[in-house]
């Protein structure tokens, strides 16, 4: 087979056989190990070093792998995974409140609505409580109760309490936990670091995934490395829409340029659209701040009853105010799913009842908690939350009512990945929220740092053993003509972008996309406003290559650059965003068509057509992408219609 082609038509899941409860302590006996011995014979590359990135770095150099880490930030431990505020959910039950393994599942894929395998919902769920008991002996501050076991707040889509956190800084501080694992390990020689190298490549040998062409950030150097399996744990790219609570770095490229290497591409339409974020504020903004959904624990979401109404908040009587989920959904109230909320919030901001200068926001009020618990509680559980909010907005939220709206999150799309976690690439893996992950349509929420970290810490070790063991380390290095085409190619890219020299800048087209994906491919969609996204998207990017300005050298830290190839990438993966958005003919979690709904205006699955994962393969440059449909079957639960009402 030649360099950096890849010919795989069918997807098998590797599904182990037998009872769900069974299933991955028999896959565990069942996989092949590497001897000790020979671990350190092996090079791993690990790509991110957020929680999934961090997690698996750590673990595999503990178990003794040569083990490569690569990010885009100064230093590993400013991954976006620092940013998670709310918490990590785990079946620990310690409140007695009825919780178990298999609610847990139960909840992740009803609230998925349906679209995510049991067997990895169900592992999930079964690794919860291990994550728990490493993290905190890491060290991780969980928040305790009065007789020293951990706290549990709720979540949305769950009527437990099963969410544990650090304050608002539970990403934060698992980050420092694995951090700190992964620092041990660089101390004993196992890992080695390399901060500011963008991964632009991922280089393919005789069909194997073999090593990356990356480039330095600093410098501005092309660099490639050689491995026997390369691991992708490089986040979601919920920035495609521009203003999202992702970070300013967030990005697709690493994915996408993996699937143009042969890693299909699962439901690239499944973006999460958190409801509680800060207001859009104007066009100078490049990021959108996320309000943690913890917060709806104690906060009432509510708008005026008369629309339009001018009056401040607390001039507003209790009985004209419509506590519009509490209402619609009494059973979960505030703390329905967030795709309820979110698409709920902005119905009632478009019906005109939506408060602020914009008119799209609504309050979520901490008034009645601050009553009933006092202030000193409020502040215990949500103290940086408020301060954030008043640095921000110059509102204080123990006085006056926050306001939010929604705004795109987490994208439970990505690479697809069987059961081990290996793309339809051998020897490439992708973890966390790089893959399609166990969330089906719709996750809730504190199930990303969960499920990133079961990938880094529990599974992936396992599996990748399973593939090592078959694939012998072969001497393979950076002077294979593979490599060396590949670095060709990003070089070419580079001096392509450079040379355009035209009149926009990357940021304003990357703007200009965020606007047609938040109107046609956010909240709702439908066939009419699809069709004129991918039409629109394919213009952009045409005029993307003919008309941008990049600034700047090659040879130099260059931002510019950075962002303008990533610009690239989004304009890519946001066609087939559209694309996959259209040929779902139904409404399940974050995907609300339009055109099928209940008369209630709630979404409208349909099982018999769509019970599947959508997996796209690349198919070259200006040809359509083919579909391929992994069968979604359900053997221990019964799909039905999602209420929470
Ligand atoms: C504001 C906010 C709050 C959140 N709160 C919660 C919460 O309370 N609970 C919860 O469960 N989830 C939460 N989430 C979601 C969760 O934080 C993320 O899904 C999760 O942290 C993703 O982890 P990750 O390791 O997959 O990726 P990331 O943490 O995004 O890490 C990606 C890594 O990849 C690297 N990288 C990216 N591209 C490249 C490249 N081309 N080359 C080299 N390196 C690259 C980056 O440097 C980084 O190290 C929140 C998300 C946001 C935005």
């Amino acid at each position: 087979m030649t360099a950096n082609t890849v010919t795989r038509s069918v997807l098998d899941a590797k599904i182990p056989p037998g009872p769900l409860q069974d299933k991955w302590s028999n896959h565990k006996a069942s996989v092949k190990l590497v001897s000790p011995a020979n671990k350190r014979r092996y090079t791993i590359i690990v790509v991110g070093t957020g929680l999934a990135g961090a997690s698996a770095a750590a673990t595999l150099g503990e178990l003794g792998y040569n083990v490569l880490s690569f990010c885009i930030q100064d230093s590993p431990r400013r991954a976006h995974s620092v940013a998670a505020q709310g918490g990590i959910n785990a079946a620990k039950n310690y409140q007695n409140d009825g919780d178990s393994v298999w609610r847990l599942f139960y909840d992740t894929i009803k609230g998925g609505d349906y679209r995510a395998r049991e067997a990895n919902v169900y592992r999930l769920a079964e690794l919860s409580a291990n994550i728990i008991d490493q993290a905190v002996a890491q060290g991780v501050p969980f928040a305790r109760e009065y007789g020293g076991l951990l706290a549990n707040r709720s979540f949305g889509g769950a009527q437990v309490s099963r969410t544990f956190y650090a304050r608002g800084q539970t990403g934060q501080q698992l980050l420092l936990g694995a951090y700190s694992a992964l620092m041990r390990q660089v101390d004993r020689g196992t890992v080695k670091i390399h901060p500011y190298r963008e991964m632009l490549d991922v280089v393919i040998v005789d069909g194997r995934a073999r090593g990356i062409v990356a480039r330095n950030l600093l410098t501005g150097e092309i660099e490639a490395y050689a491995a026997d399996a390369v691991v992708l744990a490089t986040g979601g790219y919920s920035t495609v829409f521009y203003l999202s609570t992702n970070a300013v770095n967030s990005n697709a490229t690493a994915i996408w340029r993996a699937h143009k290497r042969g890693a299909f591409f699962a439901n690239p339409c499944f973006t999460q659209i958190h409801p509680t974020c800060l207001p859009e504020t104007g066009e100078g903004q490049s990021k959108l701040t996320l309000m943690s959904e913890s917060l709806r624990n104690d906060g009432r979401v509510w708008v005026p009853k008369k629309k339009g109404d001018p009056r401040p908040p607390d001039q507003i009587p209790e009985e004209e105010r419509d506590y519009f989920l509490e209402r619609r959904y009494p059973a979960y109230g505030n703390l329905v799913p967030r795709d309820i909320a979110s698409r709920a919030v902005k119905a009632i901001c478009d019906e005109g009842y939506g408060v602020g200068p914009t008119g799209r926001a609504v309050y979520l009020d901490f008034s009645d908690a601050i009553r009933r618990l006092g202030v000193d509680v409020i502040r215990e559980r949500y103290g940086n939350l408020f301060d954030m909010y008043r640095e921000i907005t110059g509102e204080d939220p123990y006085k006056v009512p926050m306001r939010i709206y929604p705004a795109p999150h987490y994208t439970m799309g990505g690479l697809w990945v069987d059961y081990n976690l290996m793309t339809t690439v051998p020897g490439l893996y992708a973890i966390g929220e790089a893959n399609f992950s166990d969330h089906g349509a719709n996750r809730l929420g504190a199930s990303a740092l969960m499920q990133g970290l079961a990938d880094g810490y529990f599974i992936l070790p396992v599996t990748i053993g399973d593939f090592l063991a078959d694939h012998r380390p072969d001497g393979l290095t950076t002077d294979h003509p593979a490599f060396r085409a590949s670095v060709k190619q990003v070089q070419d890219q580079v001096k392509r972008l450079l040379s355009i020299n035209g009149k926009r800048t990357a940021r304003d087209i990357h703007r200009e996309l965020g606007r047609v994906m938040w109107d046609y491919v956010g909240m709702s969609r439908n066939a009419q406003g699809l069709q004129k996204a991918i039409s629109e998207i394919r213009a952009l990017r045409e005029e993307f290559w003919r008309n941008v300005k990049v600034p700047g050298r090659a040879d130099e830290f260059n931002k510019n650059l950075e962002y303008a190839g990533r610009v690239a990438d989004f304009l890519e993966l946001a066609e087939l965003m559209a694309i996959d958005a259209l040929e779902r003919e139904e409404s399940c979690g974050c995907h609300f068509r339009e055109e099928y709904q209940t008369p209630d205006g709630e979404p409208l699955r349909r099982d018999d057509l769509f019970a599947h994962v959508a997996v796209w393969e690349y198919k070259g440059e200006g040809q359509p992408e083919q579909l391929h449909k992994e069968p979604l079957i359900f053997e221990f639960v019964q799909p039905t219609q999602r209420s929470y009402k």
